[in-house]
């Protein structure tokens, strides 16, 4: 018989129903939950031989965090420095920012552009500490899209045979059918499309719109025929509406939204990724942490809307998950998307957002997100209850005791 581990007295946060219950016990073997009952109930185990047991008295248990936008392999916000850099080097870099998110209680991630089917089995096979990892290998791009790194007067381009890099530059739909492809025989979780221009990209603007649909429609087309979906870096109203006319699911940042995107949201069932940290901390520290000075204006554009858009989607009912899109040296600022989301919307709804419904944006229902039988043991332990106040998830310092993935204790404090 394989190991068990029992939590006991646990307050566990039912993100299901929003409630508290107290006194809980969570019975865990093999990686997964087996059993969740209140104290009172007989525990069999109690004499097996190969037993942890924790005590959490006092402690609320939530499931393990899932931020749905993050590089993990963005050490500086100098993209081009990224992609010049050896891939071996980013992946120790990438080690140490997934060390990082996992300690701050984010037991999986959505990467969106540069991790690999390379760092991912690094993770499983427990060379990594870090949180589970979905990857969509490089981002695909137009010539001078948002993932286009060169300079205006630079001419050499990265190839599909780029090892480890941010994005790829594909133009037309047989190149965007070969790219998509390229990254589902990398084992991808699913595609990303720059669908608009970008912050950190040197030559877009902001408000262009990328690819063509017909372009969009045949990355929706293949991913689909693996059972893969899109998300798009998008942030205005046409761009994001265009993008999910064309079947992208999960659309990112949408910062200049109206209400037209909400209604196509609600229509197909999308879902929204904001990422309002980001811009924040861009704000106060990209340049130092290398964004390049010549596009810091781009920042002030989509900075102020940003929570907006947000609480637009939330009172019309759209689909929402947690993402963060930090890069370098402002990894450390990824749980104040908490506070920032907490202004618009109940602390409930931002949690659910980076757990139960980022579970469902990763067709991972039941596996991830919740407490319950069945689930993989990913989850966190915190002093104090973040229903009442949201500072309890935003300063791990002080309040996270303890951070478990797949049943192995990652973090404990008594
Ligand atoms: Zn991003």
């Amino acid at each position: 018989m394989s190991a068990i581990t029992v939590l006991n007295h646990a307050t566990v946060l039912d993100v299901q129903s929003g409630e508290l219950w107290p006194q809980r016990r969570v019975v865990i073997q093999d990686g997964r939950i087996v059993r969740l009952e209140p104290m009172s109930v007989e525990a069999p185990e109690a004499r097996a031989a190969e037993l942890v047991q924790l005590d959490l008295r006092g402690k609320t248990l939530l499931p393990g965090l899932i931020d749905a936008h993050v590089h993990v392999l963005a050490w500086t916000a100098n993209l081009r420095e990224l992609n010049n850099a050896s891939p071996h080097y980013n992946a120790h870099r990438a080690a140490g920012i997934m060390q990082g998110m996992l300690l701050r209680g984010f037991t999986t991630v959505r990467d969106a552009a540069g991790a690999d089917f390379g760092l991912k089995r690094a993770v499983e096979e427990g060379l990594l500490v870090g949180p589970r990892l979905f990857i969509c290998g490089r981002a695909l791009s137009q010539t001078g899209g948002h993932a286009d790194s060169r300079a205006a007067g630079e001419i050499a381009v990265e190839t599909l045979s780029t090892p480890v890099a941010f994005g790829t530059v594909v133009d037309g739909v047989p190149e965007v059918r070969r790219a998509t492809r390229e990254e589902i025989r990398r084992g991808a979780d699913h595609i990303k499309l720059m669908l608009g221009g970008g912050v950190a990209s040197p030559t877009d603007r902001l408000t262009n719109d990328q690819y063509s649909l017909e372009e969009i429609r045949a990355a929706v087309e293949e991913a689909g025929m693996a059972d893969l979906y899109v998300m798009a870096h998008t942030y205005t109203a046409r761009s994001v509406n265009r993008a999910i006319e064309c079947g992208v699911r999960s659309l990112e940042h949408c910062n200049l939204i109206d209400e037209s995107s909400v209604e196509l949201f609600l229509k197909h069932n999308a879902w929204m990724v904001p990422t309002l940290v980001t811009y924040q901390a861009l704000a106060q520290e990209g340049v130092s942490a290398g964004l390049p000075k010549d596009v810091e204006h781009k920042i002030y554009l989509v900075l102020d809307k940003g929570i907006l858009a947000l609480e637009m989607a939330y009172k019309a009912g759209v689909n929402l998950a947690y993402g963060t899109d930090l890069l370098g040296a402002m990894h450390r600022c990824q749980l104040e998307e908490f506070a920032i989301r907490a202004q618009v919307q109940p602390n409930l709804e931002v949690i659910r957002a980076a757990t139960l419904y980022a579970a469902r944006l990763l067709r991972a229902e039941g596996h991830l997100g919740v407490v319950a039988p069945g689930a993989y043991a990913d989850l966190i332990a915190v002093e104090g209850n973040p229903l009442e106040d949201i500072r309890v998830l935003t300063n791990p310092g002080r309040h996270l005791k303890l951070v478990m993935k797949g049943g192995t204790v990652y973090h404990q404090v008594h």
